[in-house]
């Protein structure tokens, strides 16, 4: 059993929905019994938020999900006409009747659990159940989703539920590369890649696969294999290890231009102070990602993080309140910045690594603002107008695109 996970430029027009039909239908006709999810087609999900956004600035995040969820749900029926029209028996499911269970946090639920009920039920009636990815339901029946991507959680997820023999993520490049194809264009195609790398280069912004699928996926061991739907060449296998010889120091660069960041000047170097800034915006659901705090002087100290820009707005207007609670001097709230990444296993215990990524930005005339850094990632935040520059340096101060990978 195999589940096959489309895209939505890969379903972005009758044309293409047609095409990835036909695959479905081929894999069928091969003897394998296939699971279908798909996303919104092409620019859907985008042009449903702009459209809330045009009737209320702020919509709620309930109604919200009401709406962008219907994405998934017009490209399911259609690919599972075009696949009875082909002759293959089939059965379009929502979310919530494929069993897909999760909280109830709207616009970037969890998945909780999955009872396939009605998809074992379509596969014993040789039907290919055709799933609407990045949706849910709530144990109070309230439609969620997500988190943008968030149709490959959906497909990794429930072939981990299924125990099928692997998952394929069909895209619109032909696999994982060095670094975003269209960004670096001389990005080499990796044909391994492990999952610890892939979940770090997934959450500082290599949007080819949704960081929660990369988790599950590991959790439960599902291989998973991402590849072109556009073309018949296999792709990048997503695995747990990867053969000694082809450890690399640095596998790829990733960048998200999503960052915004907010300093509080003046802050008093005692105990608690932090938690008073970080418990609110915590409560309010907003991620605070790299956190810099100054060495004190004269019992004050400044405080530094990146949020989402998105989020810029609303963890303003809370940070500026605890501020006053905890008698900071200032606010100060910058959007405009960007995270460059590098990420591999290999960098683990070779010194220079970090060194080596300071020099080259130097020598590019790129600043950096703030670093944060795992086992197997180093990030610089920067100009946003800089990060595309950026990236391309290290690929190449890296031989990203000389070595074999
Ligand atoms: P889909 O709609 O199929 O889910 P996405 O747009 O979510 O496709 O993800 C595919 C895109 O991810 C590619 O078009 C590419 O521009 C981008 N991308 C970013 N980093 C990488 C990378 N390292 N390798 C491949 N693609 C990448
Ligand atoms: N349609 C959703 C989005 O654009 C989910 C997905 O494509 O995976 O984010
Ligand atoms: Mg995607």
């Amino acid at each position: 059993m195999i589940v096959q996970k489309y895209g939505g430029t890969s379903v972005g027009t009758a044309a293409r929905i047609r095409r990835v039909s036909r695959r479905i239908a081929d894999t069928v006709q091969g003897g394998q019994q296939v699971v279908a999810v798909v996303s919104a087609m092409g620019h859907t999900t985008d042009r449903l938020i702009a459209l809330a956004e045009s009737v209320n600035p702020e919509p709620s995040a309930r109604e919200l999900d009401m709406l962008v969820a219907n994405g998934e749900t017009i490209t399911a029926p259609l690919v599972a006409m075009c696949l009875q029209g082909m002759g293959v028996p089939a059965i379009s499911l929502s979310g919530a009747q494929a069993g897909v269970r999760t909280s109830g946090h709207h616009s970037r639920a969890r998945i909780r659990d999955i009872k396939p009920d009605r998809i074992l039920d379509a596969l014993r009636r040789k039907q290919v159940p055709v799933v609407a990815g990045f949706q849910g339901v709530s144990e109070e029946l309230e439609i969620t989703t997500l988190g943008r991507g968030g149709s490959d959680t959906t497909a990794v997820a429930l072939a981990a539920a299924l125990r099928a023999d692997s998952c394929e993520i069909y895209t619109d490049v032909s696999g994982i590369f060095t670094a975003d194809p269209r960004v670096v264009k001389s990005a080499r195609k990796l044909t391994h890649i492990q999952y610890d790398e892939m979940l770090e280069l997934a959450a500082v912004g290599a949007r080819v696969m949704h960081p929660r699928a990369v988790e599950i996926g590991e959790l439960y061991g599902v291989p998973i294999h991402v590849r072109s739907s556009f073309s018949r060449g296999v792709g990048t296998m997503i695995v747990a290890q990867l053969p000694m010889e082809d450890r690399q120091r640095v596998r790829g660069v990733a960048q998200e231009k999503n960052v915004a960041k907010i300093t509080i000047v003046g802050v008093r170097d005692r105990p608690g102070v932090a938690a008073a800034i970080f418990e609110p915006l915590s409560a309010a659901g907003i991620s605070v990602d790299v956190i810099v705090q100054n060495i004190g002087r004269s019992g004050h100290t400044d405080l530094t993080f990146s949020v989402a820009e998105s989020d810029l707005k609303a963890a303003e207007k809370i940070v500026k309140a605890a501020a006053k609670e905890v008698g900071a001097k200032r606010v100060s709230a910058t959007g405009g910045i960007a995270k460059l990444s590098i990420v591999g296993t290999g960098m683990l215990g070779t010194p220079g690594v970090a060194a080596r990524m300071f020099r080259a930005l130097a020598e590019g005339g790129i600043n950096i603002e703030m670093i944060s850094t795992s086992e197997i990632r180093i990030t610089c935040l920067v100009a946003r107008e800089q990060v595309d520059k950026g990236a391309r340096i290290l690929h190449h101060a890296f031989e990203l695109d000389t070595e074999a990978v």
